[in-house]
Formats: C-alpha cells, sequence, structure tokens
C-alpha cells in the first residue's frame, strides 16, 4: 500500500483538542458549559452504538448531555411539544433526534421544528440554505467531517477535480456545496449514473473522491486515479467485517490518501456534531 491512512481517531482528537481549548475559554463559574438533548423515540437496537459514542465524546469534552426517551408509542403532537419545550429551555444549547423513529412519527417535521440555532445535525432547512450561501456555521456532521478528512490530507480543493458518489440529503448534497464553496469542479453521482454506466468515467477523473452510498465494491480500485485523495464514507456488513463502498487493497496502491473502514469517517462525524453543539453554545455567549 502506498497511500496515507487518514485515522479518524487521531483527527477526531485534534479537533477535540481545539473544541475543549474553546470551552475552556469562555466557561467559567459564571457561564456554563454547552448542553446537549438527545431525543429518542422508542428503544432501537440499532441507534445503541451511536448513542454510547455520543456520551463518551460529550463526557470528554465537558459537553453536558441529557438522553430523553419517548414511548415508542407516542403521538406526533406530544413528540412536537417535547421539541418544542427544548427550543425554550435557555439551559439547552442543541437537541437531537436519534433516527430512526417509530412509524407514527414524521421525522422531518420533529427536525424541522427544532430551532436552526440548537440544531446539532445541522439538518434544519435553514442552516441547510446557509451552506448554499456559504455562511454556515453548523452543518450535517458526516459531510463536515469528510471536509475535515480532506483539509488532514492537505490537498488544496481550488479548482481540483471532486467527484462525490451518492446524493443523500446528510451526506452527497451538502457535501458537494462545501466542496464547491472549495472552489472544487464538483461532480456528484448518483443512482442513475450507476445506471447509466457512467459511474467508472467519472471516478477515474477524480482528483479528490468521496463514496457515501453503502453498496460494498461499488468502486473499484482500478478506478481511482493515481494520487486521488479517497473518502470512503459507505459502512457495510460483509460477513462479520465492516467495509466501505471502495475496492480498500487496490485504491490504497493507486491514491495518495485514504480513509479505513471502520476508524476513518466515523470517529470524525461524532466529533463534528459536538463542534455544531460548541458553536450553538458560542452563538448565545
Ligand atoms: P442513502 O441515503 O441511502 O444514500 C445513498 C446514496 O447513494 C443515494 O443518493 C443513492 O442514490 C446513491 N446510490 C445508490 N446506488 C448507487 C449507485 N449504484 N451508484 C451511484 N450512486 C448510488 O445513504 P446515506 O445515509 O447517505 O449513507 C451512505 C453510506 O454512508 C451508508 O453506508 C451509511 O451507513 C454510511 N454513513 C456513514 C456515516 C459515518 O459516520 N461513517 C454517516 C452516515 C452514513 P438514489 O437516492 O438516487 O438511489
Amino acid at each position: 500500500m502506498s497511500a496515507r491512512l487518514l485515522e479518524g481517531r487521531a483527527i477526531a482528537e485534534a479537533i477535540r483538542t481545539k473544541l475543549k481549548a474553546q470551552i475552556g475559554s469562555v466557561a467559567s463559574s459564571i457561564v456554563r458549559p454547552p448542553k446537549l438533548v438527545a431525543v429518542q423515540i422508542g428503544e432501537d437496537a440499532s441507534s445503541a452504538v451511536y448513542l454510547r459514542s455520543q456520551t463518551k465524546t460529550a463526557e470528554a469534552l465537558g459537553i453536558g448531555y441529557e438522553l430523553r426517551t419517548l414511548p415508542e408509542t407516542i403521538a406526533q403532537p406530544e413528540a412536537d411539544l417535547l421539541v418544542e419545550a427544548l427550543n425554550n429551555d435557555p439551559t439547552v444549547d442543541a437537541v437531537i433526534l436519534q433516527l430512526p423513529v417509530p412509524k407514527q412519527i414524521d421525522a422531518k417535521r420533529l427536525i424541522g421544528l427544532i430551532m436552526p440555532q440548537k440544531d446539532a445535525e445541522g439538518m434544519h432547512p435553514s442552516n441547510i440554505g446557509r451552506i448554499v450561501l456559504g455562511t454556515w456555521t453548523i452543518a450535517p456532521c458526516t459531510a463536515s467531517a469528510c471536509m475535515a478528512l480532506i483539509e488532514t490530507s492537505g490537498v488544496d480543493l481550488y479548482g481540483k477535480e471532486a467527484v462525490v458518489v451518492g446524493h443523500s440529503e446528510i451526506v452527497g448534497k451538502p457535501l458537494a456545496m462545501m466542496l464547491l464553496n472549495a472552489f472544487a469542479t464538483t461532480t456528484v453521482c448518483h443512482i442513475a449514473t450507476g445506471e447509466r454506466g457512467l459511474l467508472a468515467e467519472h471516478v477515474k477523473r477524480a482528483e479528490v473522491l468521496v463514496s457515501a452510498v453503502g453498496k460494498p465494491g461499488l468502486i473499484k480500485g482500478a478506478w481511482v486515479k493515481e494520487g486521488a485523495v479517497v473518502i470512503d464514507v459507505g459502512i457495510n456488513k460483509v460477513g462479520d467485517r465492516i467495509v466501505g463502498d471502495v475496492e480498500f487493497d487496490e485504491a490504497a496502491r493507486r491514491a495518495s490518501c485514504i480513509t479505513p473502514v471502520p476508524g476513518g469517517v466515523g470517529p470524525v462525524t461524532v466529533t463534528m456534531l459536538m463542534k455544531n453543539v460548541v458553536e450553538a453554545w458560542k452563538e448565545k455567549r
């Protein structure tokens, strides 16, 4: 392998050190530390790992963390009321809705109800809009994590060919806007690109490649341009292994930098959630 590994844990640790310093420089006996409230509806087993990682990261940073678990059978109006109460609570800086939610709950509506200034996940339409305007402080965590990893690679995005595979609202679309904002020439590929058989052609051009699809082996190692920076967001279970979307070994022989899966984007994502919390807290000072 010739590529440098972009190790998420080390990168997350460096970001956390900066966040700790920011909290330390503001927090005193008269200014309380930041506080995040996580709202969980029912107890979906798949969110347990993410919840544990949120608790641990918040604790390490001195961020207050409270989990509010609502009954599985709760109706939309009651869930709305809780979000409104958290919006009005001056001791709460940021709110996150844990997904998935039970089928009677409209997650998009709830996320839209969280006031933009307390939107820990950066998914409120107003925060998404600020990415288009280039004025964001709070942004979707995984997209921000990809940008932090790209920055660590040392690549200058100005005028570079960036290709994002996947156009989801939480990763691909906001990330494409961030790359555009950094003056990368940005291409977004999606299901129709694949259906027309054009995915390889676009990927082969990428000097910066991000895949956020969730299909193991979708990106062939041989497609990766020599010297490219490769960010693999995908998380796929194959037998008892977790792998990304990119054929790692062959891609690593060609890339200059590549994220491992697991241990690349994941650890940075939860840290970017805490960065959003700190931004929300700072805006209230
Ligand atoms: P998603 O909402 O399912 O989006 C997947 C995207 O891939 C869609 O835009 C889809 O297009 C596109 N796509 C599907 N098949 C394709 C193909 N053959 N060629 C090109 N594009 C294709 O998923 P997501 O939430 O963005 O997550 C993507 C992956 O990242 C998943 O594996 C998820 O587990 C992982 N993830 C990791 C982290 C982390 O912190 N490491 C965070 C979030 C997500 P259409 O919508 O047009 O079908």
